[in-house]
C-alpha cells in the first residue's frame, strides 16, 4: 500500500472506535470507544445495557424527557425539550469498567462522540491524558472542553475525519 494512502493513527483507532460502536443496540445512537496507549489498543467499548438484562432492541429505549435553555432562535426565551434513552451504559463508562487504572495511566481515549459531562467527569479522574473524538456534542462542548483544560488532558476533535461506510447511525436526537 503506498504510504499516501496508509491510515494515520488517528483514523486507525478512530475507525476501531466506530467498527466497536456498530456492536451498539441502541437505535438512536451507537456511540464506540477505544482506549489507547502508545500505539497499543488496550481496550474496547461501546454504549449498551447491562449484561444479562434486556436491551433496547428488545424492550425498547427507556425515554426520559430533559428540558434545556433554548440555543439560538428556535424558541426565544424557552425551553427546549429533549428526548434521551438511559437504558445504555455510556461507551466511555464501560471503557472505564473494562479497562484497569493502571492501564489508563497516560492512555488516550478514542470515541465517535464528545464524551457528555458525566463522561468526562468520569474520564478526567480516570488516568488518561487526552480525549480524541469525531461527532460533537454541543450541549456540553463548553464545560467538557473548560474542565478538560482545567486538568491539563487533551481534548480534541480529528480534523477532516469521514468514518467507514456503513458504521454511522443516524440518530432521532
Ligand atoms: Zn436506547
Ligand atoms: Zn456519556
Amino acid at each position: 500500500m503506498p504510504a499516501s494512502v496508509r491510515k494515520d493513527w488517528d483514523t486507525y483507532f478512530m475507525d476501531i472506535a466506530f467498527m466497536a460502536s456498530t456492536r451498539s443496540r441502541c437505535p438512536r445512537r451507537h456511540v464506540g470507544s477505544v482506549l489507547v496507549q502508545g500505539k497499543k489498543l488496550l481496550g474496547t467499548a461501546y454504549n449498551g445495557a447491562p449484561m444479562g438484562v434486556p436491551d433496547c432492541s428488545e424492550d425498547g429505549c427507556m425515554i426520559v424527557e430533559e428540558f434545556e435553555p433554548a440555543a439560538g432562535t428556535e424558541s426565544p426565551g424557552g425551553i427546549k425539550v429533549k428526548q434521551r434513552c438511559i437504558r445504555t451504559i455510556h461507551a466511555e463508562q464501560n471503557l472505564l469498567l473494562f479497562t484497569d487504572r493502571i492501564d489508563r495511566e497516560g492512555s488516550v481515549v478514542y470515541v465517535t462522540d464528545q464524551p457528555c459531562w458525566t463522561c468526562a467527569n468520569m474520564l478526567a479522574n480516570s488516568g488518561i491524558v487526552e480525549i480524541v473524538f469525531h461527532r460533537v456534542y454541543p450541549k456540553d462542548y463548553d464545560k467538557v472542553a473548560a474542565l478538560m483544560k482545567q486538568r491539563g488532558i487533551g481534548f480534541r476533535q480529528i480534523d477532516g475525519y469521514v468514518p467507514p461506510p456503513d458504521t454511522e447511525v443516524q440518530d432521532a436526537i
